[in-house]
């Protein structure tokens, strides 16, 4: 078995094989696992995350992954999530003691960055999608409409839309309310807030993200397989409709008896023979899928600005504060910065505006914003920073994009796909990754006459909307 790519999708995929019994090979272009949610060092010596990186109590299948290569006990779960603006009022969201969904019910009334007529339609079009079980009337099957439009067919405030849908889903999903399908939208309010107590709370791991891998090198191995870094994979060998090898630099050739592509699309498609292309139009069709952008920016202060483990700001280009240093000293006491300094990571999804600004320039806005929301930064000297664009950080979940979603399984014999990008039911996350990984193994399996599942339920609906689902 030989899995291309060593990403949170070829990973899922690879280590469900070999705990079926599978060989597996691995290959991954890389000095380093984890793909778009792995970590590195700087030149300047720092180690960092691609981009900070989060998952909810909602994401059942990466929770999974994690406990299957023994790091699940390096997320750090949070049940408060604290929203501030820059008139330095505060909001919160926490599970009171209520039973779902009223048990955010406390948190939202006293939200103070809404007025009531906000809260008012929130909670109104809040209602349409817990009495349609997070599938309203107008989000069935074909149905290709944006966010915005779905919201604006409920009449949501301004303040409504500014200071809750799009925080919300600009994060979640890493892009514009008027680009977002609406069903994936309206699927994180239903998966995350509505239907159970525990889908919001937010997992940060506490350790540099590459460092949540290692035990898939154990994995891996234990079943007689392993894993090749710096093997970046040059070409697909397609015959009479069956992948027969894969190739590398030099003309080297390795072959399998199955193989999970687990490469971003845009690379799938470049391995593909011209022919195969144009003759299956599932991988033509990939080129429909765009990109969206997420630019991570990464301040070292001279002392202590933050005492927060996050913050999310309302109404600026930053979006979420993260206190690096209190993250990682929670895991393992060490530091993240300069000595008695802290680090912060600064996330912006969405970034389109940021593509063509420079690296000072996006610094300084930064740094303007963190200012405004943190007092104790005011007077703190910034000793570095750095910027990281990720223009094609996720795909974007446009409306009517899932049609250009392939599944695993492929009309090519023993080729198999994984990836965010592939047909998941999930926006580009870490849980769509790992989903699409287990989905392939399983396709795989079945395809050799031994069917098993790896795939996660959903968490399931509790309290109130457990009685009446
Ligand atoms: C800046 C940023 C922030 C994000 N934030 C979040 C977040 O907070 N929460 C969340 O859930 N998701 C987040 N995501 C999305 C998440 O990172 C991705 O959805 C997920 O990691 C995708 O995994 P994947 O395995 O499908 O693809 P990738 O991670 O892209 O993995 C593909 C792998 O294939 C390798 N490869 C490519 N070409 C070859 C080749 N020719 N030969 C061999 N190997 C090859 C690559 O090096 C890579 O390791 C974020 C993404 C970015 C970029």
């Amino acid at each position: 078995m030989i899995v291309i790519g060593g990403g949170l999708a070829g990973l899922a995929a690879g280590v469900a094989l070999a705990e079926a019994g599978w060989r597996v090979r691995l290959f991954e272009q890389r000095p380093f696992l984890g793909g778009r949610a792995t970590s590195y060092v700087l030149p300047n010596g720092e180690h960092v995350d691609n981009c900070q990186h989060v998952t909810f109590g909602c994401c059942t299948n990466l929770e999974d992954f994690y406990r299957r290569v023994g790091c699940a006990e390096k997320i750090k779960f949070f049940d408060r999530l604290l929203l501030l603006d820059p008139q330095g009022r505060t909001g919160h969201f926490q599970a009171g003691f209520l039973p779902a969904p009223l048990h955010i019910l406390g948190s939202f009334l006293s939200f103070r960055p809404l007025s009531f007529a906000d809260k008012f339609s929130i909670a109104r079009a809040m209602l349409d999608i817990l009495l349609h079980k997070g599938k309203p009337s107008d989000l069935q099957e074909g149905a290709e409409i944006s966010m915005l439009e779905w919201l604006k067919r409920r009449r949501q405030t301004k303040g409504a839309i500014d200071r809750f849908w799009r925080v919300v889903l600009v994060s979640a999903l890493s892009e514009e309310l008027d680009n977002i399908d609406a069903r994936y939208g309206v699927d994180v309010f239903w998966k995350t807030v509505l239907s159970n107590r525990t889908g919001y709370r937010m997992g940060i791991p506490a350790i540099h993200l590459a460092d949540l891998y290692e035990g898939c090198h154990a994995a891996i191995k234990r079943k007689g397989g392993e894993v090749t870094l710096r093997a970046p994979v040059r070409g697909l060998r397609i015959e009479n409709g069956a992948l027969t090898g894969i190739l590398f630099d030099g003309g080297r050739e390795e072959t399998a008896d199955a193989y999970v592509i687990a490469v971003p699309h845009g690379i799938f498609a470049e391995l593909l023979p011209e022919d195969v292309k144009r003759s299956h139009s599932v991988f033509s069709n990939l080129s429909n899928l765009k990109d969206s952008p997420i630019t991570g920016v990464h301040l070292w202060f001279d002392r202590v600005v933050m005492t927060e483990p996050f913050v999310t700001l309302l109404d600026t280009t930053t979006q979420w504060i993260f206190n690096k240093t209190a993250l990682y000293a929670a895991a393992n006491g060490a530091g993240g910065g300069a000595s008695g300094g802290q680090y912060l990571q600064l996330v912006i999804s969405a970034s389109y505006d940021l593509l063509q600004k420079s690296r000072q320039e996006i610094i300084d806005l930064c740094l303007k914003e963190v200012r405004q929301a943190l007092p104790a930064a005011r007077d703190a000297q910034l000793v570095k920073a750095t910027v990281i664009k990720e223009a094609a950080a996720t795909f974007s979940p446009e409306p009517g994009c899932d049609r250009w979603r392939p599944r695993q399984e492929t009309s090519v014999r023993g080729m198999f796909l994984a990836g965010d990008w592939t047909d998941t039911g999930w926006p580009a996350t870490m849980e769509g990754a790992v989903r699409s990984g287990y989905l392939a193994a399983e396709a795989v399996l079945r395809a050799a006459g031994s069917a098993q599942r790896f795939l996660q339920p959903d968490l399931p609906p509790d309290g109130l909307v457990g009685l009446f689902s």
